[in-house]
């Protein structure tokens, strides 16, 4: 809804929060890419480079081009860009086979992960047991993580997945980065229990807490900042996992918290004249975006 210009401002206070805007992995990908392309005139990133349409929009403006697994099939001569969510094995070796160079932006974090589950991987299998892997089936980094074992892991994404586990075997449970902690915490709740009830050894039971800090800090201090303000405007794109799992902690603390993926999303009926606005947003969401629309909302 739009404000009538000959309405009188509403006097919004609003504040961005200063440990909202990108995570390290994705400051360190988008700044390798922004460099390339000061001597490039294209680069081909392996799938969205952020789940943030406003900042896939202003790379491609810069000369970044969006492809897909099936394109390394048809391209020639061009350096593709592997995202800071990562990459099976098989994608190196497609692209080494095709001839492409690799400008490789997996994040320090997930390569560390990749690296946990093959070793996390040998030691159960020796056992005789199953790899778990708590995160969201089909999500870039979790087809990265389970590639790195050809595949021989069980994704766990909700409750229900469970049902199909041994739980009288040797099992090792790591997480996608961006998941929720209090969920992951439920999910190895219910392991234990279930493996008490299948009569079997807890000590054959490894969990291992791999949910990136640069996420899980921003829950307690999202939950302080949602409740100091009357409105939360929380921008992140659809497809961003952290996205969702973050506003839903502003949502449980501030019932007048709105997730919008750009200012087109904003509606003026939100707000009372005098109101305190808080703006924050997902790791995938720019600092410069927020900065506009709060800039936008105290104009209103
Ligand atoms: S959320 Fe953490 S693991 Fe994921 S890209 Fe950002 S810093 Fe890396």
């Amino acid at each position: 809804m739009d404000r009538d210009d000959s309405s009188p401002k509403m006097g919004l206070q609003v504040e961005v929060d200063s440990k909202s805007g990108f995570c390290y992995g994705v400051i360190k990908a988008v700044r390798q890419a922004e460099n390339f392309l000061k001597n490039n005139s294209h680069i081909y990133s392996l799938g969205a480079i952020v789940h943030n349409d406003t900042e896939l929009a202003r790379l491609e403006n810069l000369g970044m081009k969006i492809i897909q697994h099936s394109d390394i099939e048809r391209i020639e001569d061009v350096d593709i860009f592997i995202r800071a969510h990562g990459e099976p094995p098989s994608t190196y070796k497609r692209a080494a086979e095709r001839g492409l160079v690799v400008m490789d932006c997996t994040c320090p974090v997930v390569l560390k992960l990749q690296e946990r589950i093959r070793k996390g991987y040998r030691q159960v299998k020796e056992r005789g047991g199953t790899l778990l892997i708590f995160g969201k089936k089909g999500h870039a980094e979790v087809n990265g993580l389970i590639g790195q074992v050809d595949g021989d892991a069980v994704i766990i994404e909700r409750e229900e997945d469970l049902n199909s586990i041994d739980f009288s075997r040797a099992l090792t449970i790591f997480s996608q980065t961006t998941m929720d902690t209090v969920h992951y915490s439920a999910i190895i709740s219910s392991i234990k229990r279930r493996v008490s009830e299948a009569g079997g050894d807890s000590g054959k039971f490894e969990y291992h807490n791999t949910i990136c800090r640069q996420v899980s800090s921003r829950h307690p201090h999202l939950r302080l900042y949602c409740g100091k303000h009357d409105v939360i405007i929380f921008v992140s794109g659809g497809q961003s996992s952290n996205g969702r799992v973050l506003f839903e902690t502003c949502r449980s603390v501030n019932a007048r918290a709105y997730k919008i993926e750009s200012s087109k999303d904003l509606d003026i009926s939100w707000f009372n004249p005098g109101e305190t606005v808080g703006v924050c947003g997902a790791t995938s969401t720019p600092m410069w975006q927020l900065n506009e629309i709060a800039e936008i909302i105290r104009n209103y």
